[in-house]
């Protein structure tokens, strides 16, 4: 075994220990990666009637479909509205650190909240970004308030929701300004979804195999 070999042998031993130490998880993490082991419950952070709702739930409809033409049978859950506050202060916290993709133990205000992915369409002036519990089995999103740029230009703040759903699968940023999952440490920016028509970016070949790879034919939720 080469030095290199040994190391990350080590690395997945401590990953797994880690894991161990958690139970039996809903939401396995293997070296930085998300693996969801039952289809996550989504809950959608609003008050009633906010029309945004309408835009996230058309974005969980674009991942169940792309994962159905992708051929895995991993979904994400049906998603329901929630008027549970979450600070914009501890959105900001969370905001300033993730990059892209962080794991946090969150606080019990936010362990207590329904769902396995909680969505919140903030009216805080954040970065929107996807923070990840491995003690919590949560994925808490926090989305940019709509009235500001760049999310207020037209068909942006749809896939930004898409963008950050697809972390709270397990994807990881690439370099194409053209699709969906472009991020740091590419220049490529929200503003890039600007379109004049409404339609969502789109995931590489390599993303697709991946989330087959993740969740394969043969996945069953828990
Ligand atoms: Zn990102």
């Amino acid at each position: 075994m080469s030095r290199r070999q040994a190391f990350v042998r080590a690395i997945l031993a401590l990953t797994a220990t880690a894991g161990a130490m958690a139970g039996p998880a809903a939401l396995h993490v293997w070296a930085q990666q998300t693996v969801w082991k039952k289809v996550p419950a989504i809950v959608l952070v609003a008050p009633e009637q906010d029309p945004r709702l309408q835009v996230a739930r058309e974005a969980v409809d674009f991942w169940n479909r792309t994962f159905s033409e992708i051929g895995t049978p991993f979904r994400l859950g049906p998603a329901v509205q929630s008027k549970e506050a979450v600070p914009v202060s501890y959105l900001r916290t969370l905001s300033e650190q993730v990059s892209p993709v962080a794991w946090f133990d969150f606080p019990e205000s936010i362990q207590r909240l329904p769902g396995d992915i909680i969505v919140v369409l903030s009216d805080g002036d954040i970065v929107s970004f996807a923070a990840h519990s491995r003690s919590a089995e949560k994925v808490l999103i926090a989305i940019r308030s709509h009235r500001l740029l760049p999310t207020a230009l037209p068909n942006v703040y749809r896939n930004v929701i898409a963008h950050e759903l697809g972390h709270a699968v397990g994807l990881g940023h690439n370099s194409d300004p053209t699709m969906l999952m472009c991020g740091r440490p590419a220049p490529c920016r929200p503003d890039a979804f600007r379109s004049d028509t409404e339609r969502f970016f789109p995931l590489t070949e390599q993303e697709k195999a991946q989330l087959l790879r993740t969740y394969p034919t043969t996945w069953t939720s828990r």
